[in-house]
């Protein structure tokens, strides 16, 4: 029989609910709508820790006006069910107001120059709001150990380097990236994907694959770009913000040895990120 997490709303809760779990705590923050690939996270998250801690947080810091906000699906009876089947041990669903009480917070995080490319550059303010709830969620639950997915890879190299920067003393782990067998790589806004899109939703993976390819068989990193962006123009219907050959760690622009092949399109209205990592062996 699975044992339900407990689930707790406030943080008076919170604080008294994590006096009952000793030992290493382990935590993965999630905006719900949960699929197997934060499920991943949780039992990547078991195997350092004694207990693990779920957050369930539509953060609107990190959304910008005209985002997904309101939008943004809230399924939390379902994620309690999910996160029983994957053993978490106590469920964090804040509000806003619990986490933000005194309102707009005057002292922020400046995520530096890794947050001004890529996503940061379509989403000037969204990596400032990602680390200030991401510190925040720290403070409020110590976690020895914290997994963030690969999937928001621009995401995990930011939070690795203010873990480093601020001395939070936390570890962070990345968790590679869950796909639906056909490639599409989960996430909580394929549910605004109609059928017809999901299908044109694929191209993304396919991209990621031929610059695999590409980079297997040798070629530069411009090629390895450049084929990745020839699939994507295939498919009329994807609307592609970028498509970036970076360091895994600063984000910026590299031509040799280990890489981020990350690319971010637009599919009717819903936007969507993937990557993959890769080795450019350029001969
Ligand atoms: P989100 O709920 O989208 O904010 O994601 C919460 C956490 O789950 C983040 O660390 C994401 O990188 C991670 N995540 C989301 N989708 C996937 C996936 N398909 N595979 C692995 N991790 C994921």
């Amino acid at each position: 029989m699975n044992h339900s997490p407990s689930v707790v709303h406030t943080r008076t809760a919170l604080r008294e609910a994590l006096n009952d779990l000793p030992g290493k705590r382990g935590l993965v923050m999630t905006m719900g709508a949960l699929h197997e690939g934060h499920l991943s996270l949780v039992t990547e998250a078991r195997k350092h820790c004694d207990h693990v801690v779920v957050t369930v947080f539509v953060n609107p810091t990190q959304f910008a006006p005209g985002e997904d906000f309101d939008a943004y699906p809230r399924t939390l009876d379902a994620d309690v069910a999910a996160l029983t089947r994957a053993h978490a041990d106590l469920v964090f669903a804040p509000s806003v107001e619990d986490v933000y009480p005194h309102g707009d917070a005057q002292v922020t995080i400046n995520p530096g120059p890794t947050a001004q490319v890529l996503e940061g550059a379509t989403r000037p303010t969204h990596f400032a709001g990602v680390c200030l709830v991401v510190h925040k969620v720290f403070n409020l639950i110590r976690p020895d150990v914290a997994v963030f997915g690969q999937k928001d890879a621009q995401q995990l190299a930011i939070i690795r380097q203010m873990v480093r920067d601020l001395d939070m003393g936390i570890e962070i782990v990345g968790a590679p990236i869950v796909r639906a067998e056909d490639g599409l790589a989960l996430s909580s806004r394929n549910a605004y994907l109609s059928a017809t899109e999901r299908t044109q939703a694929l191209v993304l993976s396919r991209a990621l694959q031929a610059g695999q390819r590409a980079a297997s068989s040798g070629k530069n990193a411009e090629t390895i770009v450049r084929s990745a962006r020839e699939v994507l123009a295939s498919e009329p219907a994807a609307d592609v913000d970028y498509v970036a050959l970076v360091d895994p760690t600063t984000f910026l622009p590299v031509s040799r040895g280990e890489a981020v092949l990350a690319l971010a399109a637009k599919i009717g209205t819903t936007r969507l990120i993937d990557n993959t990592v890769l080795e450019v062996n350029d001969d």
